[in-house]
């Protein structure tokens, strides 16, 4: 559980933490100080001119009011034409969090940033544990606010041998009032998540700090403090330690990303697409139908809502930090004026049954999850925010809604062909079988060839393991029909998209949206009258004596397609893994054999795997692919290490061989 920061404002109106007696930023111009303590003082003005890749990475200690990322922004905006940087990663570790309101106030210090500070405060995240990262121009600017105490978010960050971060601002309170902070372990951890001739810039000239940066390898120096200050201090890391969190068979080669090829069409295919145009690079397109959206994004109206649990596991930390990193995606989208039907009226889950009730009442008391995100409502304010007569009381999530997914699989292949036109797209082309050849790889359909290709990304959904290098992925359909029945006089105000065991959405044109089935045992996407009875009848179940469910009219039309999933429930993204291989490579893992980390040879290198979103790619798949793009480009990755590992294509093959079940 985070709680926020509690602070007031001095004579000076300069924030002040009230549980340790200490300010934000000094009281004489704390932009001024942030600038030349930390920015000047790491070389960044200089740096952010000669920097030999394309992003830059800056972390920090103590996010507080965010001055030193807005003034950081600001000064990346003001670099020369000549420089080589695109774009701009911030990771910034919280434990306490600054309330919204505070922020507002604290930020109104600065005028001259308020037009960044507005874009910060507009998507300033809830209070919940983890990264939250957040975009700024379109993915230029990057911020990875971690949520949490740094001592144990760090750690959690996944990282390579290269390292990742380029330069540290070491801020938190004074060390004499916050004690706990400064400690060894932190100084050994920037220093594993270095890069080699790292900097890093502090405040303070406390001896025990130098000494404890450089037993962790900086070298040290002091300088001149600010204003008043006599000294602080600054240093460079030489040579970065050869440490990463990833295990070889958990790794992503860094792609060549010179000639993309993506087969798919869903939402999933999109953002993936977005992910990539966001950095500048085309991708092409293969569509088996005639246009986007045809196979499990097809529906009129899909629910968008994380599946959390009643503890912060790895499902939960990835449905929350994917949910909420997908509502900043579509709010970003709709704000440029991308059209897709949506509304955000909140989603209720039901305790309709013992079970739910328990597993709600769960999460209800874990206190994990902020109000703002989820939280617990009786019979009578779910009638309320339903306004129709519900008797279950359960769960709200007012952030969630419904969108349209077809309309928002085009909107986003718009934006993505907006930022880097055009991308080149062939529709009514089933690509049957991929070919790796000297030069790259190549498709083939019935007719056609096409290639050679640096990179293939397979987001086929249930068609996915087509290919022979694919075939043993293990992935499942399950069938599903989703029906549109006549909205009735009462049914028609509700306004919220209800979850029984299944998901009911407000009237969209005078119908409902009703589902869906689950069927494990079909791959048809045709649609039959028998689900359509299923999915009338499970909502009787739960509301037959309702005036809601009695003002129901009849199911007009439907629509069915399969679901892609692994028996783990989780997408699987990055480079396929060859079986025979992985089993040779790690056969006695299970025997407690371990395996240093090693670059791993991958046979079917460049060929990806990006699908297995199941009913959930609207809320899964725009950070999933972030995730897996921002891997391939060797920058800092939005989930932490565990959920990395949970995502990977090997994951199914390493836990069988660590159970000996291979
Ligand atoms: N860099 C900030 C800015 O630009 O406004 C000012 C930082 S303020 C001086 C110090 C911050 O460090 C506070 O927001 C405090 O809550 C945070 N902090 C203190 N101890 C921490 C810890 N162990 N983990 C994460 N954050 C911590």
């Amino acid at each position: 559980m985070i709680s926020n920061a509690q602070i007031h404002f001095n004579d000076s109106g300069t924030p002040v933490a009230d549980n340790f007696d200490d300010v934000y930023f000094s009281n004489d111009d704390g932009l001024a100080e942030s600038n030349y303590v930390f920015f000047e003082q790491n070389n960044l003005p200089e740096r952010f001119e000669s920097h030999p890749r394309r992003h830059f990475v800056i972390a920090e200690t103590g996010f507080g009011t965010g001055l030193n990322f807005l003034n950081s922004w600001r000064r990346f905006q003001q670099r020369t034409p000549t420089s080589n940087l695109e774009r701009l990663y911030f990771i910034s570790f919280e434990k306490y969090p600054i309330k919204l309101e505070d922020l507002r106030q604290a930020l109104k210090a600065w005028p001259s940033l308020s037009d960044l500070s507005e874009q910060l405060c507009e998507k300033y995240p809830l209070a919940l544990q983890g990264c939250h990262r957040l975009e700024f121009e379109n993915g230029k600017v990057i911020l990875d606010l971690w949520f949490g105490d740094v001592q144990t978010s760090m750690p959690q960050i996944a990282y390579k041998k290269c390292g990742l971060v380029d330069a540290w601002y070491l801020d938190g309170f004074a060390p004499s009032k916050n004690p706990d902070m400064w400690q060894q372990s932190l100084f050994d951890s920037m220093a594993h998540l270095s890069q080699s001739h790292a900097t890093f810039a502090t405040f303070t000239a406390a001896g025990f700090v130098r000494r404890g940066l450089q037993q962790a390898g900086f070298e040290c120096k002091k300088v001149k403090g600010y204003g008043r200050k006599r000294e602080m201090v600054v240093g460079q890391l030489a040579n970065a330690t050869a440490h990463q969190t990833t295990p070889a068979y958990f790794q992503q080669n860094k792609g060549s990303l010179k000639n993309i090829a993506i087969i798919g069409g869903g939402i999933a295919t999109s953002c993936l697409m977005y992910n990539f145009a966001k950095r500048g690079v085309k991708t092409t397109l293969f569509c088996e139908d005639s246009m986007l959206a045809q196979g499990a994004s097809h529906n009129r109206q899909g629910a968008v809502y994380p599946n959390l649990q009643g503890e912060f596991g790895i499902p939960s930390e990835f449905y929350a930090h994917s949910f909420l990193y997908a509502l900043r995606f579509y709010q970003t989208l709709a704000n440029q004026n991308y059209q897709f039907a949506h509304q955000w009226c909140g989603v209720l889950l039901q305790s309709v049954t013992d079970a739910k009730k328990q597993q709600h009442h769960k999460i209800a008391a874990s206190s994990l999850y902020p109000h703002q995100l989820i939280k617990p409502v009786s019979a009578t304010q779910a009638q309320e925010i339903a306004n129709i007569d519900t008797p279950y009381g359960g769960l709200f999530i007012e952030q969630g809604g419904w969108v349209s997914p077809p309309e928002l699989t085009q909107a986003v292949y718009d934006a993505a062909n907006d930022l880097v036109a055009p991308n080149s797209t062939h529709f009514n082309t089933c690509i049957e079988k991929l070919e790796r050849k000297q030069d790259g790889w190549y498709l083939k359909s019935k007719d056609a060839e096409f290639g050679a290709f640096s990179e293939v990304f397979v987001c086929a959904g249930e068609h996915s393991d087509r290919f022979e290098q694919t075939k043993d992925i293990g992935i499942h359909g399950v069938r599903g029909q989703v029906s549109h029945i006549e909205a009735g006089d009462i049914s028609q105000r509700l306004s919220t998209v209800i979850c029984h065991k299944g998901y009911f959405t407000p009237s969209q044109s005078g119908e409902h949206c009703m589902g869906a089935t689950f069927d494990k045992h079909s791959k048809s996407r045709d649609v039959t009258e028998q689900d359509n009875i299923t999915n009338r009848e499970q909502l009787s179940q739960f509301y037959k004596d309702t005036e809601f469910d009695k003002s129901l009219g009849q199911v007009k039309s439907a629509k069915a397609a399969v679901r892609c999933c692994f028996n783990d429930h989780t997408p699987m993204i990055g480079q396929v893994q060859d079986k025979a291989d992985i089993i040779q490579a790690y056969q006695n893992i299970g025997k407690g054999k371990f395996y240093d980390f090693a670059e791993q040879e991958y046979p079917h290198e460049g060929l990806h795997i990006v699908t297995g979103f199941g009913a959930r790619g609207l809320c899964t798949a725009p950070m999933v692919t972030e995730h897996l793009v921002a891997s391939l480009f060797d920058e800092p990755l939005p989930y932490s290490e565990r959920v990395h590992e949970a995502l990977h294509p090997s994951r199914l093959y390493i836990r069988n061989l660590i159970r000996n079940k291979i």
